[in-house]
């Protein structure tokens, strides 16, 4: 496919400008180009063409199954979007006076309220823009917390070893130290090992739970406890809330802090870098450490506040706020009676495709599992080369987005399987079934099994290569 620069002709165009009916201006020749701009010349065809082939090359959730797991890549209701392009929202300006956004900060303090009760805990900043910048947040708070107690010193962060990969690079970029935490046999954390390791050097804490191997931690009230009675605080990776949302609440797990990626849970599409809400929630203790302007009540108006003892700014203005918008209506529509029933959908649809897979798979997950669940397929590798890699690359021959491949790393070629809420019986049966099919053929066939996918723009590429020797400059191609 060619780059829009090489479809260029020299002189099309897709406007149309009126003639000038106004005196033209002079500007100073130090700010005016020696020669134009080398941009594409193009009708307006060719470029809706190019965009349109573009995306047919793409795959998201509107063409199929997307059972990403630890991402709740779920179906987000398109009345969401409607809300937040509202002229009234989409059309304001970060630097407008305030009398002018009393509808906008209302709307933010409703969400604030909504996300602290969902996560039981006292006040939200929605600064962050992606779930790491919001561990990021929560760090710096904790930070800021024992140096305001001159406890410096708490420069330890303990992270489980099943843990998403951004906790223990986010507590590396705060400049912690990283304690890996080995899991039990059963994949939760190992409590005996945790009482060992904190101690007057631990800053905190970082867990998710439900965890990435789609156990909840049943001990949580154990491990929060330990960890408060070593002097250090608890932060709640919230990304995957859609399993719990308004069924339980981290704040009443003992945590101090949580993100929630409302870019997974709460309605916002995400992939692909697009702008994202790792909004972070925090105990009342905290409150006056967290970043941004926060919105204030006085009286009936709204303004802003920013606290002496903020860590500052980690975003330009109040963050993405038209995702928080997005929440918000997200939250309203499903209400306090319908948003546990997400999570329970959620549960229902993992466990009913991870009993179908158990027919051919072997599942990590003894017994329910969360919203997500793991295969592995460590003995099919051993035994025929089969491995989690080839059966990925079958299933996307077949038109759907594979699992999560290879994460998390404590599981020996794995794939983890996130169905979601929002999928039907007919489509986890369509799913189970194709799945199946697939095995038994690699099995039948293992040989066969490095050639997918067959049906797609590009096949295996070599990752390795690929990451060891970028090629980063663009040369010509014709197909
Ligand atoms: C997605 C995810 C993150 C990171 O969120 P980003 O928005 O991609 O930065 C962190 N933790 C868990 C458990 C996640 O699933």
């Amino acid at each position: 496919m060619k780059l829009l620069f090489e479809k260029s002709v020299p002189g099309r165009r897709s406007y149309y400008l009126s003639d000038l009916d106004v005196p033209m201006a002079s500007l100073p020749e130090n700010l005016c180009r020696k020669a134009p701009p080398g941009l594409p010349e193009l009708a307006e065809t060719d470029v809706t063409r190019h965009y349109s082939a573009l995306e047919s090359r793409t795959f998201g959730i509107n063409d199929g199954f997307y059972p990403l797991g630890s991402c709740t890549m779920k179906y987000n209701p398109k009345i969401n979007d409607s809300v937040a392009g509202l002229p009234g929202f989409a059309g304001l300006h970060p630097l407008q006076p305030i009398e002018g956004v009393q509808g906008l900060l209302e709307a933010l303090d409703m969400a604030d309220r909504c996300l602290s009760q969902i996560t039981g805990m006292d006040k939200m900043t929605f600064q962050p823009a992606a779930g790491a910048h919001g561990e990021f947040t929560g760090l710096m708070l904790f930070k800021a917390y024992h140096e305001s107690r001159g406890d410096a010193a708490r420069k330890t962060v303990v992270v489980p070893d099943s843990a998403h990969g951004t906790n223990p690079a986010t507590a590396s970029m705060c400049g912690m130290k990283v304690v890996n935490l080995p899991s039990t046999a059963d994949g939760r954390v190992d409590l005996v090992k945790l009482q060992e390791v904190v101690g007057p050097d631990t800053a905190g804490i970082m867990l998710t739970n439900p965890n990435t191997l789609g156990l909840f931690e049943q001990e949580i009230l154990e491990i929060t406890e330990i960890v408060h009675k070593a002097g250090g605080l608890c932060y709640y990776d919230g990304a995957n809330l859609n399993a719990i949302a308004g069924v339980m609440r981290p704040g009443d797990m003992g945590f101090d802090c949580v993100h929630l990626n409302l870019h997974k849970t709460f309605s916002t599409p995400h992939g692909g870098g697009g702008p994202g809400c790792g909004a972070v929630g925090c105990k009342s203790f905290l409150q006056k450490y967290l970043p941004g302007p926060q919105v204030q009540k006085d009286g009936g108006r709204f303004t802003f506040d920013q606290s002496d003892e903020s860590v500052g700014n980690i975003l330009g203005f109040y963050g993405n706020i038209l995702i928080v918008l997005r929440a918000l209506a997200y939250i309203m529509a499903y209400g306090k009676d319908g948003l546990p029933l997400i999570a329970k959908h959620a549960l229902l649809n993992a466990n009913y495709l991870k009993h179908r897979l158990a027919e051919r798979f072997e599942i990590t997950n003894k017994g329910l599992c969360m919203h997500e669940f793991i295969i592995t397929m460590e003995k099919e590798a051993k035994a025929s080369g089969v491995t989690a890699m080839d059966m990925a690359k079958a299933i996307i021959d077949n038109g759907m987005m594979t699992p999560t491949m290879y994460f998390p790393l404590i599981v020996k070629e794995c794939l983890m399987v996130e169905p979601t809420e929002t999928e039907g019986k007919e489509t986890l049966d369509e799913v189970a079934d194709t799945y199946i099919r697939i095995y038994d053929a690699l099995m039948a066939d293992p040989q066969a099994a490095k050639a997918f996918p067959v049906n797609t723009v590009v096949g295996r590429p070599d990752e390795v290569a690929a990451a060891r020797n970028p090629i980063l400059r663009y040369t010509s191609v014709d197909s």
